[in-house]
C-alpha cells in the first residue's frame, strides 16, 4: 500500500465517519458447488391432502437489487464480463453464510447503468481524494436505487485501483442517500471474486462492523482480511451478529452512517 492510501485510510479511520471498506486485501478464492433446487412443482397427489394444520414457515426476503457498471474504465466496466449465473450463485452462496439470520437475499432484477462520472474516480484513483467510496457514490445513478424499501448492490470489474475487496459506503451522498455495497468481480491479481466478499459486504449493509482482530474470530465473517488472524473461508456469525442483521432487517433498508 503507498503512502497516499495510508494517509486516506488513516483520515478515514481518524474521522469514522464512513464504513468504507480498505482493507479487504485477502485473496480468499473459495469454489462454490454446484446447487441444484428442484422446480417448486406439487405433484399431483398433494393436492388430495387437507392442508389444514401446515402454517407457511415466516419467509423473510431481502430484496437486492444488482447493479452492473458499464463503463470505459477497464476496472470499473462489469458489463462485458459479467453473467447473471455467476452472480446469482455469489448470492445463492451467501444465502448459506445468512441461513442463521432468517433472513434470504433475492435478486430483485439486474440493472446495467453506464458510469455517470469517471473523471471523478479517476482523480480518486489518480490522488486519492476523494475517498473510494465517496468517487463511487457519485458515480452511479441514485434514481435507479431500490433502497430505502430494498438494497443495492453495484458490481464493477476490479477494485486494484482502490486497493481494496469490496466496500459498503453507508451513504451515496453524505446522509441524502441510502447506502450501498460495491463489490468487484475480479480479486486485485485478476482471479475471480470470492464468495465471502459478497456475504462479507452484505454484513456490513446490514450494520455489522469489522470483529475485533483476535483468534476468537478468526472464522467470523465480518473478520476483516487485514487482520493477521483471517481465515480464509470464515463464514461464521455469532449470535449478537445474527441479532444485529435482525435487528436491521426490521428497520428495514440498509444500515445507515454511524455517528
Ligand atoms: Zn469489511
Amino acid at each position: 500500500m503507498n503512502s497516499k492510501w495510508s494517509v486516506t485510510i488513516a483520515f478515514l479511520l481518524a474521522c469514522n465517519t464512513s464504513k468504507e471498506d480498505v482493507i479487504e486485501n485477502t485473496e480468499d478464492i473459495q469454489t462454490t458447488e454446484d446447487t441444484a433446487f428442484a422446480e417448486d412443482n406439487p405433484s399431483a397427489e398433494d393436492t388430495s391432502y387437507e392442508d389444514t394444520s401446515s402454517e407457511e414457515p415466516e419467509t423473510n426476503i431481502a430484496n437486492l437489487r444488482i447493479h452492473v457498471i458499464s463503463s470505459q474504465l477497464e476496472y470499473l466496466d462489469a458489463a462485458s464480463i459479467y453473467t447473471e449465473a455467476t452472480i446469482e450463485q455469489y448470492i445463492t452462496d451467501s444465502n448459506q453464510v445468512f441461513l442463521p439470520t432468517g433472513i434470504t437475499w433475492e435478486i430483485e432484477s439486474f440493472v446495467v447503468e453506464p458510469a455517470l462520472n469517471e473523471a471523478i474516480v479517476i482523480q480518486s484513483v489518480n490522488t486519492g481524494m476523494p475517498a473510494p467510496g465517496t468517487a463511487m457514490g457519485r458515480t452511479v445513478d441514485h434514481s435507479l436505487m431500490l433502497a430505502p424499501t430494498g438494497y443495492d448492490a453495484y458490481v464493477l470489474q476490479k477494485n486494484a485501483q482502490f486497493d481494496n475487496g469490496g466496500m459498503y459506503k453507508c451513504s451515496l451522498d453524505n446522509g441524502s442517500v441510502p447506502g450501498a455495497v460495491f463489490v468487484p468481480l475480479l480479486a486485485s491479481n485478476g482471479t475471480p471474486q470470492a464468495m465471502r466478499k459478497w456475504a462479507h459486504e452484505l454484513g456490513h449493509m446490514m450494520n455489522l462492523p469489522h470483529t475485533e482482530c483476535s483468534q476468537e474470530f478468526a472464522d467470523n465473517l465480518m473478520m476483516s482480511g487485514g487482520c493477521g488472524f483471517a481465515e480464509i473461508d470464515r463464514i461464521h456469525l455469532t449470535d449478537d451478529q445474527i441479532a444485529s442483521i435482525q435487528a436491521q432487517f426490521a428497520i428495514g433498508g440498509p444500515a445507515e452512517c454511524n455517528e
